[in-house]
């Protein structure tokens, strides 16, 4: 469904992708784990457009993505949730999921889909008409994965999930993961739980210093040596 080849992404004369290849197969759920800095974010940043690669190809469908800008590439069905969530903290609950379907005519299936986000979250529900500023830290991310849905993607991004949540928080947010996928979406994830990551992904990417190290099942990386010992402190 998605593929990336030969990547290469900078920020001014700082080279952060380098010669990235991927591909995420629909259906799957595929997390990219590595350290702080290692280009986890800047990966899924150049899938949706926000930085473009200097080389290379991003193939949506086989089909090229990476000369267009980002609400087109939205419209084909990705969605990222961005680390640090980016909720709108003084708009209700509501109105942040409502954003999310901006670009939807069809309302029976943006009502539909307030419905499906409010069953995976109904905690959501009761606080549809608090300010998203005064949720938790986990109930914001719900949110801001809930948004996304809103979008009805094809396949969600998501960056860091579980980042500075509460370990039973984590594990509901890493549930709800398995669920929305279960139903149909494809998921990219890009953690440094890799622990976490690995138990409910498909496949897996290793990255260091802005390259794919290694690449495997998720349930061969979590059995390698190397990748326990760096990344699962084992
Ligand atoms: P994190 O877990 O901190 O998000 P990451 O693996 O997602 O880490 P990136 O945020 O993609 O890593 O960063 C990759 C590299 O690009 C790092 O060396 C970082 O310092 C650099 N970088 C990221 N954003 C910028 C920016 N806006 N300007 C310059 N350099 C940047």
């Amino acid at each position: 469904m998605l593929e990336l080849r030969n990547v290469d992404t900078f920020y001014g004369n700082i080279q952060a992708l380098r010669d990235i290849s991927l591909k995420v197969d629909e259906g799957d759920i595929v997390t990219l784990i590595g350290a702080n800095g290692a280009g986890k974010s800047t990966t899924l940043m150049t899938v949706c457009g926000i930085n473009r690669p200097r080389q290379g190809e991003i193939f949506w469908y086989g089909k090229p993505i990476h000369t267009l800008p980002p609400h087109e590439i939205v419209a084909l069905g990705i969605s990222q949730v961005p680390e640090g969530r980016l909720i709108f903290p003084d708009l209700s609950v509501r109105e942040n999921l409502d954003l999310g379907a901006f670009l939807r005519q069809d309302k029976d299936g943006v009502k539909d889909d307030l419905d499906y986000v409010f069953t995976l979250f109904p905690i959501l529900a009761e606080r549809r008409k608090q300010a998203g500023g005064t949720l938790s830290g986990g109930e914001q991310q719900m949110l801001a994965i809930s948004r996304a849905l809103m979008g009805r993607p094809k396949l969600l991004l998501l960056d860091e999930p579980s980042l500075g949540l509460a370990p039973i928080i984590i594990q509901q947010i890493f549930s709800i993961i398995q669920k929305v996928n279960a139903n149909g979406t494809t998921v990219f994830l890009v953690e440094q739980n890799a622990n976490q990551a690995l138990r409910i992904a498909t496949r897996g990417y290793v990255m260091e210093n802005g390259r794919i190290v290694m690449s495997d099942s998720a349930a061969n990386l979590l059995k390698s040596e190397e990748v326990r010992t760096a990344y699962l402190g084992m």
